[in-house]
């Protein structure tokens, strides 16, 4: 008896349905491309209980005639593809011709559409993939698509939807999505009576981004762009200064060839650019646009086209984070944080613009905090020279490449260096700043020969929780190299028998004990593996506490080897290791009308 038949559309297009259309976004998604591609100028989504009522997305695109409207709904019916060899040229996000046909089959689907010069335009209804009714109607140019109640004949499907808000965050997030690579489209999305975004055309990117992430993080972006001449990959955007962060990933996005994707190359990119310029567990924020020629990328992998395949991922990684560390280090140098980013009333940028508040430290909230604890510390009644034993009118080279004399006339609150340079006056971090250069020291150590290291006289063992011994074990080997010396010694016990030479003076257990817990913080149960870069920010961050500079000798030489960093104004978190008050800035605060 015969067993194989073919599957009538409508369930083709259902089985289909499950890969193209997992939940009430997708449907935007797939809406908002089709807009895109019909060349609108406005796209306007209207959702009702977070798109399982009604997901309406309208624009005013080339509209179709009756005979394609009725095409557009069946399957494998695309006016974008044509030939296999098109798929590697393409410029549309549509091409396979399933979006639609899938939409309809789980759900209750309207479609208006009407040509520009059309005397009358087309209404087609489909119910559960079946055709209900073809019609006239009077519709101004362009296409509307009404979707109501998604997945009422696949309820294994709907069952698996979140609540409506979680629902309706990931429309608005699809929706977000678009409107930044399509700065020239007006975009509107209302939920309910609601009205969540509305953005006007605009011929510039970055203005777009700042309608949509708020001023607040705009002026912490710094501009990249980057050229790979022999694959002929271009990368442009923008990125967060270092010490701007975020807990999560949610201000990262990536496009390639204007499409939205999910790639492990930029990811790793981007950590290796901002290791030492950002805490660790953090995540810069990053609006990041690939150009390259379709034919070295297949976008074909999934239905939902996020994930992409690159011949050489490599090549696109490299790209990026060159391209992302050049253009931070060229503009850190150039910007000293300044007394002027200082104003009290600066509004906090650890509110997300959608009002969410995850939290953010940055250079300039940084700087404040440095600021206040200065003047909080009750001990202070002002900058006096005579904390530790530090002469006055000393004599420094700073800023870097400079010759001029600089005094350092203080040390403020047994924490800030206050120095008088050309530029006016400066508060320098005294254990940023060492953190820093110990930091920088540690790399280029690691990258010749290894960091030297102190031995014991005589190793101690330290007894750790079960975890923490594994992540210490985990690590032994990149430890070792940084000088830190350990090895097993019975069960859940370890025997340090040398200590970086920078923490030679740390008593050998509780720097040990301090640095485990620092590793294991976060409380994943897990073991964790670091990198090199992130041992030597953890171990510079420790050994920073260990051997303070004091003497006038020993404060000279820290300005001096702090300014021969290749990053010399932030620590190894992206904090600040030095706030300027420029003589212009003083001028300004006493009242002064020029500059004398
Ligand atoms: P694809 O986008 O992969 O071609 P779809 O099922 O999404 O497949 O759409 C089928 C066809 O319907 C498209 O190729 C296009 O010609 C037409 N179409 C869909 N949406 C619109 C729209 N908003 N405006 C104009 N034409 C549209
Ligand atoms: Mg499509």
């Amino acid at each position: 008896m015969r067993k194989i038949h073919i599957m009538p559309d409508t369930l083709a297009s259902q089985v289909a349905a499950g890969e193209v259309v997992e939940r009430p976004a997708s449907v935007v998604k797939e809406l908002i491309e089709n807009s895109i591609d019909a060349g609108a100028s406005r796209i306007q989504v209207d959702v009702e209980r977070g798109g399982l009522a009604l997901i309406k997305v309208a624009d005013d695109g080339t509209g179709m005639c009756r005979e394609d409207a009725i095409l557009a709904v069946e399957r494998h019916a695309t006016s974008k593809l044509r030939k296999a060899s098109d798929l590697s040229q393409l410029s549309t996000y549509g091409f396979r011709g399933e979006a639609l046909p899938s939409i309809a089959s789980v759900s209750r689907f309207r479609l208006v559409s009407c040509e520009m010069n059309a005397l009358v335009g087309t209404e087609i209804l489909v119910d559960g993939g079946k055709l209900k009714d073809v019609g006239d109607s009077g519709n101004p140019p362009g296409t509307q698509v009404e979707i109501r109640d998604l997945f009422f004949n696949v309820p294994a499907r709907r069952k698996f939807l979140r609540a409506q808000a979680t629902e309706f965050g990931h429309i608005e997030e699809v929706v977000r999505v678009a409107a930044i690579v399509r700065p020239e489209i007006a975009f509107t999305l209302r939920h309910g009576d609601r009205e969540v975004i509305r953005l006007a055309r605009t011929s510039r990117q970055i203005d777009r981004i700042a309608d949509l992430v708020g001023l607040q993080v705009i002026e912490h972006l710094i501009e990249f762009d980057g050229h790979d001449a022999d694959s002929n990959i271009h990368v442009a955007g923008w990125i967060s200064e270092p010490g701007f962060s975020r807990r999560n990933r949610r201000l990262q996005y990536s496009f390639l060839n204007s499409r939205p994707i999910d790639s492990p190359a930029v990811g790793f990119a981007l950590k290796d650019a901002y290791s030492g310029l950002i805490e660790r567990g953090s995540f810069p924020a990053a609006f990041l646009f690939i150009e390259a020629d379709p034919a070295s990328i297949d976008v074909n992998v999934h239905p939902t086209k996020r994930e992409v395949r690159f011949s050489d991922s490599r090549i696109v990684q490299r790209l990026v984070s060159t391209s992302v560390e050049h253009s931070i280090t060229r503009k850190i140098n150039r910007n000293i944080p300044s007394s002027d980013d200082l104003n009290p009333v600066m509004p906090q940028y650890s509110v997300d613009a959608n009002g969410s508040g995850s939290s953010a430290v940055n250079v300039l909230s940084g700087a404040q905090d440095v600021i206040r604890e200065a003047y909080e510390d009750s001990n202070i009644k002002g900058i006096s020279s005579s904390t530790g034993d530090i002469e006055r009118q000393l004599e420094v080279n700073f800023p870097p490449g400079k010759t001029n004399p600089h005094k350092i006339l203080g040390l403020l609150g047994g924490r800030y260096l206050v120095i008088e340079g050309d530029v006016g006056l400066v508060l320098l971090h005294r254990r940023a700043a060492h953190e820093r250069i110990l930091y920088e020291e540690g790399l280029k150590a690691i990258e010749s020969k290894g960091a030297s290291s102190q031995s014991l006289l005589v190793p101690v063992t330290v007894s750790l929780s079960a975890q923490d011994f594994q992540v210490v074990m985990e690590n032994s080997e990149i430890l070792t190299k940084l000088g830190l010396r350990v090895e097993p010694f019975g069960e859940n016990t370890i025997k340090v028998d040398a200590l970086p030479a920078s923490c030679s003076d740390a008593d050998p257990a509780a720097f040990v004990t301090a640095l485990t817990s620092e590793l294991c913080e976060g409380g994943s149960r897990s073991a964790k593996r670091f990198s090199e870069k992130d041992l030597v920010a953890i171990i510079s961050n420790r050994a920073a506490r260990y051997s303070e500079a004091k003497s006038s000798d020993e404060l000279n030489a820290l300005v001096s080897r702090l300014m021969e960093c290749d990053m010399p104004y932030c620590d190894a978190r992206g904090r600040p290791t030095m706030i300027q008050f420029s003589a212009q800035e003083l001028a300004r605060r006493f009242g002064a009308t020029s500059s004398k």
